[in-house]
Order: structure tokens, then sequence, then C-alpha cells
């Protein structure tokens, strides 16, 4: 059995329709309107559209069902850098400041 394997040439090229940043926010708008009326409808709706990102291969826009990448975070300074005693000494100096005082709830 010869198996038909999908390759990044043979893949339809998202760039044949590339749109300008305005028709994005359109498009998002009746994406969801679809769905919205589908939903009312109680039908199915292949609309997945989520939202739109510039091509780096274009320049142009496209939509995306994926949802955004989370940005990653990366290993700062640590904390104790920036305060001059530990933690208890931090959460006296706020209750200073703010006027609350210590002891057990009432
Ligand atoms: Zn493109």
């Amino acid at each position: 059995m010869q198996v038909r394997r999908l390759t990044a040439t043979s893949l339809p090229s998202l760039c044949q329709e590339p749109w300008e940043r305005k028709d994005i926010k359109l498009a998002l708008k009746k994406a969801e309107r679809d769905r919205s009326r589908a939903r009312l409808n109680e039908v199915a709706c292949s609309r997945r559209e989520i939202r739109g990102y510039r091509c780096t291969d274009c320049g142009g826009w496209h939509l995306s069902s994926q949802p955004a990448r989370r940005l990653r975070l990366v290993a700062g300074a640590p904390l104790t850098a920036f305060t001059t005693g530990g933690a208890a000494e931090a959460i006296r100096t706020i209750a200073a400041v703010s006027g609350l005082t210590g002891g057990t709830a009432a």
C-alpha cells in the first residue's frame, strides 16, 4: 500500500491570499458571528479562526485557529537582590506603611 505523505511543499500555501490588517478584524468578527449563529441554530460550524498574525513570508496577514504562543519567561535577577531584608522584614515594612496591625483575627 502506498502512503502519500504531505510535505511542506505539497501543502496549500496560505500566502496565496494575504489579507490586510484591517480585513483581519472584519474576518474575525464574521467568524464569531458565524459561530454564534451556528450555536443558536444548534448546527456545527467549521469556523475556528480566533486571531490574525503577520506572515513573515509574504508580509500580509493570515487567520489562525491556534492561540498565540505564550511568551517564554526567562530567569531574571533574584528578588532578594531588591530587598534589604527577608520576607518577614518586607511584611513588617508593608504593615508599618499601610497602618495594618499584627495579631490574630478577632
Ligand atoms: Zn503569507
